[in-house]
């Protein structure tokens, strides 16, 4: 099957964030603080309450590009790919 094996060096997957998500994967990094997970964690009551749009990849806590619409956001991870809010509320 062409397109199998990925580039050793390239650590970059478009899906990878997304799928963490969407699969409920435990995250690595705070999506409001950019702290690992199991250290202090620091949040306003809106993050708490889960209403902000995540600033942080989950995956590596690299900052993301985030843009707030008045209908939701998306935040894009420079190597894990991109996220809508509006991919979320379909449960
Ligand atoms: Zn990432």
């Amino acid at each position: 099957m062409p397109g199998l094996h990925k580039h050793p060096n390239k650590h970059t997957d478009p899906d990878a964030l997304l799928a963490a998500i969407l699969t409920g994967e435990t995250p690595v990094f705070h999506p409001n603080t950019g702290l690992p997970i199991g250290e202090e964690q620091v949040l306003s009551p809106s993050a708490r309450a889960g209403l902000e749009a995540p600033r942080f990849c989950q995956l590596c806590g690299r900052r993301m590009k985030v843009q707030v619409r008045p209908d939701g956001w998306d935040a894009q991870c420079s190597r894990h790919g991109q996220v809508d809010s509006s991919l979320m509320d379909r449960r």
